[in-house]
């Protein structure tokens, strides 16, 4: 038994009056932050001297910034709450980054701009959450029931939060975090596994090459509509700052943006599932910073092309349906090794496409040998396919999805349905 969270993400149809107070919500969640971030900044400047003093200091509770602005009193007070909590995480991280605890660099919390597309979270308390398929309604603090569509007609758990948003163009949206407990009903570990098994390597211009050398009919979103793009961006930056055409022909950017979204969606949704439904084992590569930099080299970045969005629907899919997901370890050179005589080429460069292994001879695709090299990954992970290894004994399939749930937990938290 585990727990895993997921998230249902509908759109909204609030009333007009709804509508106001969700943008109230939105204002007032900005408007918290950058009084407290301003407190913050102050109070630094002023203490900064006196360490003791500085540590020792009281910043202001919600209670008296709601005394103090009343108008805060109107919206969701979780919301509010959330918002504080976001700032001192975002300090978090800030301290973190400067004292190398942290990966990657978190700079000084920002002061948040009004903005056409805004989020704000609230969570469960005593019921205040809700949704009802039979009337097709959400129930939210402070909003009441806000009319919703979505094909679904049921979801599974409890839920834990809600975070409301507006798009860029003027759309509402709910994403409903769901905790769900699970039972793994166990994959019998053998070598029928062998031909169930598929190693799935991602590739920049055939979208994955699999170890039989199969990729997916992809389409290649970018290309397609980077044209457009370019020509609808082009037209914004001839308006004048600020006037009403300039708006317009964002708003017409942001939709194609919008669009261009959600066909990535639809692909990698119905990719996904195809793979979990035909496969038991299903291995991909850790996505690494050899395929970032690829793609940061084309002037795109994996979220554009949709990888980890892939990777993440392949592992919860695969958890739905009792089969075995393996992530490869980040170090593992999928690419660099031989998948016939298990030679190591450290001179293979990114450019080489195509190589001949200088021990066996045998001549490799690059992606296809790398994807073979994740197949044989994963099966040795299951104790299978290689004669020489011992096979570890390996009861269900929850043991080997087990070290990844903790990944898994971390991701689920953004809206990836
Ligand atoms: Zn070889």
């Amino acid at each position: 038994m585990s727990t895993i969270y997921k998230a249902l993400k509908v759109r909204l149809y609030p009333s007009k009056e709804q509508e106001v107070l969700i943008n109230k919500t939105l204002g007032c969640a900005r408007f918290i932050y950058n009084q407290m971030l301003a407190e913050r900044i102050a109070v630094y400047e002023n203490l900064k001297e006196d360490k003791r003093a500085l540590y020792e200091h009281k910043y202001k509770t919600e209670k008296q910034y709601k005394e103090e602005f009343e108008f805060l009193k109107e919206v969701d007070s979780i919301a509010i709450q959330q918002s504080r909590m976001n700032l001192s995480m975002a300090y978090q991280n800030f301290f973190k980054s400067l004292s190398g605890k942290r990966k990657g660099k978190s700079g000084f919390p920002k002061f948040k701009k009004k903005k056409s597309g805004e989020s704000y979270t609230t969570s469960m308390v005593n019921g205040n959450i809700a949704i009802n398929f039979d009337n097709r309604e959400v129930k939210l603090p402070k909003i009441g029931k806000v009319k919703f569509r979505d094909e679904r007609t049921s979801f599974d758990g409890k839920i834990k939060s809600a975070t409301i948003s507006r798009t860029p163009t003027g759309k509402y949206f709910v994403s409903l975090l769901f905790e769900q407990e699970f039972e793994y009903a166990g994959v019998t570990i053998d070598d029928s596994l062998i031909t169930k098994a598929i190693g799935i390597d991602m590739s920049l211009s055939n979208f994955f090459l699999d170890d039989k050398g199969n990729s997916p009919a992809y389409e290649r979103l970018y290309r397609t509509y980077e044209k457009k793009l370019a020509k609808l961006q082009r037209r914004v930056s001839k308006k004048k700052l600020g006037s009403a055409n300039r708006k317009k022909a964002q708003h017409k950017v942001n939709l194609l943006h919008e669009k261009i979204a959600n066909k990535r969606k639809d692909f990698t949704q119905k990719l996904s599932t195809k793979i979990v439904k035909e496969n038991t084992v299903i291995v991909v590569e850790h996505l690494s910073l050899k395929a970032m930099s690829q793609a940061l080299n084309l002037g795109k970045s994996i979220m554009d092309l949709g990888f980890s969005q892939f990777i993440n629907q392949l592992q919860y899919k695969s958890l739905w349906n009792n089969k075995v997901f393996i992530q490869a370890d980040k170090w593992f050179a999928s690419s660099k090794t031989c998948s016939v005589c298990g030679y190591k080429n450290k001179d293979l460069t990114l450019s080489d496409r195509e190589w001949s292994c200088p021990n066996c001879g045998q001549n490799h695709d690059r992606d296809v040998n790398a994807a073979k090299n994740l197949k044989q990954y994963g099966l040795k992970d299951l104790g299978l396919g290689q004669p020489d290894i011992k096979p570890v004994e390996r009861k269900t399939a929850a043991d080997s999805l087990s070290f990844e749930s903790a990944s898994f937990l971390n991701e689920a938290g953004s809206p990836c349905l």
